[in-house]
Order: structure tokens, then sequence, then C-alpha cells
């Protein structure tokens, strides 16, 4: 319908990822001020499940792609039936989450029916003539660049962490249409994903809390010591280049202009000295502390709080201030939204 809002939706182990509530909600608002609804694409093999949350969160409708061809992601399969349903269904709006597979499938999907794709968008208006008018952070998050797209649907990949979700409700139901899946000829396909072994999962992407290191920690295993306070904290490990690149840590952990851009209400850096292109990929994270001995380290310049001193001394000190104040329940890990 002309005013609706198509959410492509994201899971893993039959939860919605983070993302995926946060572009309902935002898509909720969207369709509100263009007189139409919020509607969910759901593709993947026995997800059937995922589609009453997917009403909780504010889906009106929900499309269900359903086939053992979608268990897991293949950008060719999903291009298709994803393709497919817009065409059918011809939403105002479609928005992804700006993952790895929403960074994938996106542009697959715009250049399959010509249509236009703003990315890693953070913000949306709704201009009189119902086009949508987009911010989205350029270079590196040096600039800000106001878009707006000719071709409908309006295409976008959505910033984790920056819309707000609905308050979930479980009176909310959603009829679920099931799609008949035809995903053509996939010549590249997923055999199998393998965990990465030894260092904690990262999750980065979607993380409210990271704890990152750099050249500062001076050896691999120094990143134990992040992990501890990162499991106190129910934060994920991140990286700077300078670490990646040392081969302390796997390069999924890296943030930056090379690695990933995150924005976590509370990114906490401990070694890293600042340098344009980590920034890139942190800078707007809500709250950011810095730990680090050089006073004259450009992290302080973006950072909210930050310690001059010796990481090794400061981060167990961290580690057991946080365990302690958590066990007493002086404090939370969640992080408050907003400034106080
Ligand atoms: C094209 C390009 C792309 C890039 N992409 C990225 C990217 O995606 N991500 C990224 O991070 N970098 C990227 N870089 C690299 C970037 O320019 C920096 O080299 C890198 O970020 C530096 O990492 P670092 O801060 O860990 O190391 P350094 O700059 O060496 O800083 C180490 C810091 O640790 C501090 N320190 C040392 N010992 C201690 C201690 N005991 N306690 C406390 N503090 C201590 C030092 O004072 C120093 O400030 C890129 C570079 C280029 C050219």
């Amino acid at each position: 319908m002309p005013g609706d809002v198509l959410v492509v939706a994201e899971h893993k182990d039959e939860d919605l990822k983070k993302v995926t509530l946060e572009m309902l909600g935002e898509g909720t608002r969207i369709a509100e001020k263009l007189g139409g609804v919020v509607e969910a694409a759901l593709l993947g093999s026995d997800v059937g499940g995922v589609a009453e949350a997917l009403a909780h969160y504010g889906a009106v409708r929900v499309y269900l792609a359903d086939a053992p061809s979608l268990e897991k992601y293949s950008g060719e399969g999903y291009t298709t039936v994803l393709a497919g349903l817009i065409e059918k269904v011809v939403p105002a709006v479609v928005l992804l989450g700006a993952t790895t597979q929403g960074k994938d499938l996106a542009p697959r999907v715009a250049a399959r029916l010509g249509l236009g794709l703003a990315s890693d968008c953070t913000a949306f208006e709704v201009a009189a003539d119902g086009r949508l008018i987009i911010t989205r952070p350029v270079y590196g998050g040096r600039a800000i660049a106001t878009v707006m797209e000719k071709t409908t649907p309006q295409m976008a990949t959505v910033r984790p962490n920056v819309m707000a979700p609905l308050e979930p409700d479980t009176s909310r139901t959603a009829p679920v249409e099931k799609l008949a899946v035809e995903t053509g000829d996939i010549r590249a396909r997923v055999i199998d994903l393998i965990q990465e072994s030894g260092r904690q999962q990262v999750g980065l992407a979607e993380a409210e809390i990271i704890v990152s290191g750099g050249r500062g920690l001076k050896g691999p295993e120094s990143f134990d010591l992040l992990e501890e306070l990162a499991d106190v904290l129910g934060a994920a490990v991140g990286a700077s280049r300078a670490a990646v690149d040392a081969g302390w840590i796997d390069h999924s952990h890296q943030v930056g202009q090379t690695g990933r851009t995150v924005t976590p209400n509370l990114y906490i850096a401990c070694g890293i000295s600042g340098a344009v292109q980590h920034l890139a990929g942190m800078k707007t994270a809500r709250y950011i502390v810095a730990i680090n001995k050089d006073p004259d380290a450009p992290i302080f310049r973006v950072a909210d709080y930050g310690i001059v001193g010796d990481l090794f001394e400061v981060v167990p000190i961290l580690t057991e201030e946080f365990k302690r104040a958590l066990q007493q329940k002086t404090c939370t890990a969640t992080v408050v939204n907003e400034r106080t």
C-alpha cells in the first residue's frame, strides 16, 4: 500500500535482532505520517514463531517466506525473494538493518529493482510530499548528509542502537501471509557458520556497552583484562586496528573506518590514542570513557570521562568496583538513554 513501511526482519536463534525492533518503532512513526502501517518481511526456515514478536513490537502484518533454501542467508536467494515481495506489495519505504546481512542484501535488492538506497541512516523526517528526508553520517562521521531519494519505494539501511523501539505489547497480533518461495538458481551458498573460538562472541554492532582495547594493551593476553570487565558489564569487546594488525584479536572486533561502526550507550577505550580512523567508528557512542596514560591523547577530546593512568592498574580496579556495585545493586549495567 502507498503509505506502508516494510521492515526486513533479522533474527538469530529464534530471537529478533534489536535493530529490527528499532526499525519497527521508527517504521511505525514514519508510517503514521504517511497514512500507512508498518509491515515486516520475515525470511528463513522454520521461523514462523518469530512472527508473534514482530507483532508485539508494532508490525501489523507479517510476510513470511519460510523454506529450507532460506535457512542460511544467501545474497542471491534473499534478493530474489525480497525483491519479489517489494514488487508485490509496493510499500512507500523499505528499511533494513545496517548490519552485515543488511549491508549485503539492501544494495542487491536496490540494484535489482532499480531503486535508490541510503545506507547507515540515523534519522528520518517526512516531507510534505511524503518523501523521506534522510540523515546519514558521511566521511567517517565528520559530516552529516541529508538525502532524499527520487525512486519509490524509498530504501534505507538503519544504524543499530539509534532509533527507539516501541514498548512491547503482547496483546498486539498480526496476520501472517505466507509467500510462495521461489529463490531461483542460488550459485553461492553458505555451507556452515563457524563460531570464532577463544575470544568472546562479538555482537559489536548492537552492543549497548563496548570495552575496547588498542596498542596500549601491549599484547594479546591483555585482552583477558578487558574481557573480565566486559563480562561484569555484559559488554562486547572491541579493538583498534593496531591491535588487530598485531594479530592480538580477530578483525571482527575492529572498530573504525575499516572495521565496524558502533553506537553503544557506553564505549570504554583502553590504551587507544583516538586516531580519526578509530573515531570514525565510535564517536557517536552516547558516552565515551577513555583510559590512557598520555594526557594529550586525542581520544580525550571526544571523551565524556577521561582517566589519565595506566590501564593495567585502572581496568582491574574498574572491574572490581563494578562487580561490587552490581552485586550491591548500587548501579545497573544498563546505561540510561538520556543525559541527565
Ligand atoms: C586507511 C586507514 C584506515 C584505518 N582504519 C582504522 C580502523 O578502522 N580502526 C582503527 O582503530 N584504526 C584504523 N586505522 C589506523 C589508525 O590510523 C591508527 O593507527 C590506530 O587507530 C591506532 O591504534 P591505537 O590507538 O591502538 O594505537 P596507538 O595510536 O599506538 O595508541 C596507543 C595508545 O595507548 C596508550 N597507552 C600505551 N600504554 C598504555 C597504558 N599502559 N595505559 C594506558 N594507555 C596506554 C598510548 O598513550 C597511546 O595513546 C586506519 C588507518 C588508515 C590509514
